[in-house]
């Protein structure tokens, strides 16, 4: 196993392993970048293949908080831990204490956050040995709403940049892929736009609940990127955009929550090619984030007239990205990243 040449190592200030003989953690905590503050992040448990799969997710989820973060314009730098097992079988009061031990030995370099295979319950009992967590009982609120919103602000500067509409949504024919907490709320608030819905979800239910509450046509899973209409917005899972679908895409824009939705880099330059705008997933689904920012766990009054005028800066940066893209011919992911770029190595 390589770190230092790993593909996604880029720099990293710390990779830390960190192992407990009594509970049986074994566990990566990823520091990025922390010239911009401390390397907030989430923490996820998942039963990876083997150590290597670990660290490069740690190594890749941690690089990505430093841009997303940046690009927010938040205070933080970016950083990732991951504990490897089963969150369904090998979860225990004590394994989650032992990570908190874990994540309190690098003195509030790293502040952890829920991922995947997390629950609010578990950052309570990290909480119990470490200050440096965010998301708990005490504290944490439900970011989806924020995320959904900062999507909605996201896809109202894609459309005015590419359909060159300055007259708000109504009419606008919008596909949503996944209807979870983020995806539901974003055609709630698109629906109150004005917007016209095609939804698809493998969970039947919110498919019925979106086509009786907003008028939606239901789509199939599979079909649900290739709809003719202006914005098709991924909001399950990552690597939507592959070598088999972006060929199909018929959309104008993608401009959604999921994480990672390009499967390589090169799929940006693939849209842009094709004349769809991209807009950068880390950009436009920054809400969650920028919430957690402005609560308790970072001392702050979470004041909903500030993290809404936050979440408004999601708009005016994707629109910055559009023209600089197109006045650079470049691809909007490759753009973001510049930006970001910029943002994190010049600060002190
Ligand atoms: P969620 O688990 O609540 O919702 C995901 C939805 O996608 C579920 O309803 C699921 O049934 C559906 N789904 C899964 N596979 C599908 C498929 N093949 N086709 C169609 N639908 C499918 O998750 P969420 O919190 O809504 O997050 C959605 C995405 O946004 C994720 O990629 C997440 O990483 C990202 N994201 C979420 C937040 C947040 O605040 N929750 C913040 C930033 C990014």
């Amino acid at each position: 196993m390589t770190v230092f040449s790993a593909p996604n190592y880029d720099g990293h200030e710390h990779v830390v392993f960190g192992h407990d003989a009594e509970t049986g953690l074994r566990a990566i905590i990823a520091v990025h970048n922390t010239r911009l503050g401390p390397a907030v992040g989430g923490c996820r448990m998942w039963p990876y293949a083997d150590d290597e799969a670990a660290l490069r997710d740690a190594l890749r989820l941690s690089r990505g908080m430093t841009y997303k973060s940046a690009l927010a314009g938040l205070p933080f730098g970016g950083g990732k831990s991951v504990i490897i097992g089963d969150a369904k079988s090998e979860k225990s009061p004590e394994l989650m204490q032992a990570m908190g031990r874990f994540v309190e030995s690098l003195n509030g370099l790293y502040v952890a956050a829920e991922d995947v295979g997390m629950t609010v319950a578990d950052m309570d009992e990290m909480a119990k040995v470490t200050q440096h967590v965010t998301g708990t009982s005490k504290t944490s609120g439900n970011p989806s709403p924020y995320t959904a919103y900062g999507v909605l602000r996201g896809i109202e500067a894609a459309v005015e940049h590419k359909l060159q509409r300055n007259d708000g949504l109504e009419g606008a024919q919008i596909a949503i892929q996944g209807l979870g907490a983020v995806g539901f709320d974003l055609a709630r608030q698109l629906h109150e736009k004005g917007a016209k819905l095609y939804v698809a979800d493998i969970n039947r239910d919110a498919v019925t609940r979106a086509v009786d509450t907003f008028g939606a046509t239901m789509l199939d899973t599979h079909e649900i990127h290739a709809v003719d209409v202006d914005v098709f917005a991924p909001c399950a899972m990552g690597a939507v955009i592959n070598d088999q679908t972006v060929g199909e895409l018929r959309a104008r824009i993608v401009a959604g929550s999921a994480n990672n939705q390009l499967a390589e880099d090169r799929h940006g330059a693939e849209l842009s090619a094709r004349g769809i705008l991209y807009a950068p997933d880390y950009v436009i689904n920054a809400g969650g984030i920028i919430e957690i920012a402005h609560g308790p766990d970072f001392g702050n009054d979470h004041d909903e007239t500030g993290i809404y005028d936050h979440l408004d800066q999601i708009h005016d940066t994707l629109s910055e990205i559009f023209q600089r893209a197109d006045s650079e011919n470049a691809a909007t992911n490759f753009v973001a990243d510049a930006i970001a770029e910029e943002r994190f190595q010049t600060a002190i």
